[in-house]
């Protein structure tokens, strides 16, 4: 489960998610607390700010007498002035909470607004500030019955003639605090919430998506030698799994025909063996079944020898087929060989039976070219060429040419080996290359059906390839083409 693409996939986009919203969320948060906070300092300052300049309008009216110790003492009208305009905007005590305040230089309160709380809002390190001419605001955390409650406080000095008061605006953040708490609550709560909602959603589609690979690894899992032919369904969409799915039945289509191509491969080798196999044993019986005159046992050794010859050649047949087809082997040769002289080597190793059928080998070299060096070995040259020419003689008719030209055609040297002989059908054009695949007009030929399948893999091998034309009784031409070497 752990480990199952599903939940890992489900897995990182929730911790994704989850990093994405809580640094929104706390973000958002921030930034509503700041403003919040701002806003209720803007509020403090504007209350304080005009009550001073209320005072200041006051005493330019009516002046006040200056030599008085204690204006809010000595000029009852001044006092009430003052102690009006701090509480003329309060209509309910209870709701407004901003609360405002007048002290003395030495921090002492001369009035309170009918709001405000019974509380020392002073603090010694601003009050220095104040007496200098600068402006406050300071936090104070209070407790009151088991409650902390934080208030906002702003102090402005106003110089009445020589002397220094303070006006101060207070307001509680017990509102704002809560509401800023509400809300961190609620986000707290709703992220992992949003998140556990979403990874279930996403889990879900996770599964709809990779329901299909299910369905590629069920049926994979059915397939098996016994039934090669079970194919994966196709997903509706064109998409990545369908390019998979696609993907796998191509390759099970390969697999299969290598399957078949093995099997034919095995019963086609069984059948070649057992012809031998039987007459040697025929001849066996034959031997043991009474006492035989020294003539007779010559002549059956000589059967069975000739017989176990066919089976040593079949079997050295075998191996070079299987050395060409090894796909490793493929293109891998570094070697560089001379066409021309894989092609005069050939043509001596054919040349005796090419005398003993009466075909005359003739070779045509166009073109001047200084070398006709290929990327092979020689051995895989020679083997194609002669195998092919071999058969050039063998599938001809009597006192006929048999024409191996070697030219140039664009980045490739051509090695074309030309017969007059009996031809091939159209039928067994396409099948000859098959191992142990014998054409229509070779029943009065020895072979096994080899010959041609080991040139075909030696030429391959090499990035080079065969092609045939052929016309029944008129003769084959047999064109190898093979890429220069740079
Ligand atoms: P083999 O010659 O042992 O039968 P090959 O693999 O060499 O096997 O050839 C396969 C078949 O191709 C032959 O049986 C024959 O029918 C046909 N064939 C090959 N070369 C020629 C040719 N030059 N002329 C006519 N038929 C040919």
């Amino acid at each position: 489960m752990i480990k199952s693409v599903r939940f890992r996939i489900t897995l990182w986009y929730s911790v994704t998610l989850f990093i994405i919203l809580s640094l929104f969320s706390f973000y958002l948060y921030s930034k509503l607390k700041t403003s919040l906070y701002d806003s209720v300092d803007d509020m403090l300052f504007l209350k304080a700010e005009s009550v001073r300049d209320s005072i200041l309008n006051f005493i330019e009216e009516y002046p006040l007498s200056s030599s008085c110790a204690d204006f809010f003492n000595c000029d009852k009208r001044f006092a009430d002035f003052v102690s009006h305009i701090i509480n003329s905007d309060i209509k309910d005590p209870n709701l407004n909470l901003i609360s405002l305040s007048i002290l003395n230089k030495d921090g002492n309160y001369i009035l309170r607004s009918v709001n405000s709380p019974e509380i020392d809002f002073v603090l010694k390190d601003s009050l220095n500030d104040l007496i200098k001419g600068v402006s406050v605001f300071d936090g104070l955390s209070v407790k009151q019955k088991d409650e902390e409650i934080i208030y906002r406080i702003y102090s402005a000095p106003v110089r009445i003639y020589d002397k220094t008061y303070i006006i101060q605006a207070i307001r509680t953040m017990s509102t704002i605090n809560l509401a800023l708490k509400t809300t961190l609550r609620n986000i707290i709560i709703a992220i992992p919430l949003t998140v556990l909602f979403t990874a279930f959603l996403g889990m879900l589609m996770v599964k709809m998506t990779l329901n299909p690979i299910n369905n590629i690894t069920r049926t994979a899992k059915q397939i098996t030698d016994e039934n090669l032919h079970l194919r994966i369904p196709l997903p509706k969409n064109r998409d990545e799994i369908w390019d998979v799915a696609n993907f796998l039945n191509e390759m099970l289509d390969r697999i299969e025909k290598y399957f078949l191509n093995q099997k034919t491969f095995i019963q086609d080798l069984a059948h070649q063996l057992k012809t031998p196999i039987t007459v040697i044993k025929g001849e066996i019986d034959v031997a043991l079944k009474k006492e035989r005159t020294e003539m007779e046992y010559k002549e059956i050794i000589k059967s069975v020898y000739e017989e176990i010859n066919r089976i040593s050649e079949l079997i050295e047949n075998l191996i070079v087929l299987a050395r060409f087809s090894n796909l490793e082997n493929k293109y891998s040769s570094a070697k560089k060989a001379d066409l021309l002289n894989a092609v005069k080597k050939s043509m001596d190793l054919v040349k005796k039976y090419a005398e003993l059928k009466s075909v005359k080998l003739n070779l045509i070299v166009d073109g001047i070219s200084e070398n006709f060096y290929v990327k092979a070995d020689e051995f895989g040259l020679i083997k194609a060429i002669s195998n092919i020419m071999e058969n050039a003689v063998k599938y001809s008719y009597k006192d006929k040419n048999v024409f191996v030209r070697l030219y140039k055609e664009d980045s490739f040297f051509c090695v074309e080996i030309k017969d007059e002989g009996i031809g091939i059908s159209k039928e067994d054009i396409g099948r000859i290359f098959e191992r142990f695949y014998r054409g229509e007009n070779s029943s009065n030929n020895e072979g096994f059906g080899l010959g041609l399948s080991i040139a075909k893999a030696a030429v391959e091998n090499i990035g080079g390839k065969i092609t045939i034309e052929s016309e029944p009784n008129k003769g084959s031409a047999f064109k190898i083409t093979i890429p220069k070497k740079d």
